[in-house]
């Protein structure tokens, strides 16, 4: 027996469901009950709030996160082998747990949740950063969530949160830091999944802020940003050329070299650069 939850131990509830791990499905479980908790702190105190978690598998992050004290938590999750040992769990934890079987790119959780709303996963590598993502770009801000944590392959999690001038900084940069706080909470081996993927990853965690932190319409912003970083090395006059037949004068206005390559200009810059174009 598992001394978190009376439940048993991640290991035997494979092997009673048969649940190997399929790569298809981006399977790579996490059996550490210690180890799920701690991920599950994260976010911080989850007692007043709904968790939407993506991809509970075995369900060793939803046991995390209501042995943590989530209010409510609500899995999607799409292979139908992890029904069983999920309604396991919902039945450890009565009118706790809600278990959908689908696919998250499909599901709209909103009809389900109540805000406060965490949201916390174990993402599937094939659609985690087309989820971030989506969250990041709603229509409204403030989202519907309060936080994102989130396991990435570390590569990606670096590309959360890189600064100007490396290698990692993009696309992925921008939209996050614009709009939220985002830090690596924790880095992990390979070994620490069942079976262990080829790289290491990392949870990230993101907090939305209020308001972004600089003006700008979500849409241009995305946009020129994508545009840019389509073609890093290039000089901006000449990766963004097609964008407006005056753009060396509207980088000069957003206070940005023409002769600038993507990668060197700054979130404050490019939000600049988005109200001029938009003007
Ligand atoms: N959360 C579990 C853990 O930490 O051990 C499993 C994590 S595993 C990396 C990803 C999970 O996402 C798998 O259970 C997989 O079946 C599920 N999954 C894959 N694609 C999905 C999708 N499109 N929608 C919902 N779940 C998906």
């Amino acid at each position: 027996m598992s001394r978190i939850d009376g439940l048993p131990p991640l290991r035997d509830v494979i092997a009673t469901h048969g649940l190997q791990a399929r790569k298809s499905l981006g399977q790579n479980f996490l059996l550490d009950l210690n180890l799920t908790a701690r991920i599950a702190r994260i976010p911080g105190d989850l007692s007043g709030m709904d968790v939407l978690e993506v991809g509970p598998g075995p369900g060793g992050l939803t046991r995390g996160l209501l042995s943590e004290g989530a209010r409510r938590v609500l899995a999607i999750e799409k292979d139908h082998r992890c029904m069983a040992p999920l309604a396991e769990i919902a039945e450890a934890y009565p009118d706790r747990l809600q278990v959908i079987e689908g696919d998250a790119l499909e599901v709209d959780p909103l009809a389900h949740l109540t805000p406060p709303i965490a949201i916390c996963a174990n993402l599937p590598y094939n659609v985690g950063t087309e989820l971030l993502v989506r969250w990041l770009t709603p229509k409204d801000w403030p989202p519907f969530w309060s936080s994102l944590t989130l396991m990435f392959q570390k590569e990606v999690a670096e590309r959360i949160v890189a600064q100007p001038g490396s290698k990692t900084y993009g696309r992925l940069a921008i939209l996050s830091q614009w709009r939220t706080d985002a830090r690596i909470s924790l880095t992990l081996p390979p070994g620490a999944f069942t079976p262990p993927p080829k790289v290491s990853s990392a949870v990230v965690h993101l907090t939305a802020l209020p308001e972004p932190r600089y003006p700008a319409d979500p849409k241009v912003l995305e946009r020129v940003v994508a545009r840019a970083f389509n073609q890093r090395r290039k000089m901006l006059r000449a990766a963004l050329k097609g964008e407006a037949p005056d753009i060396e004068d509207r980088l000069l206005s957003a206070g940005i070299q023409p002769t600038d390559r993507a990668e060197q200009v700054s979130l404050e810059q490019f939000c600049a650069l988005a109200r001029v174009m938009e003007a």
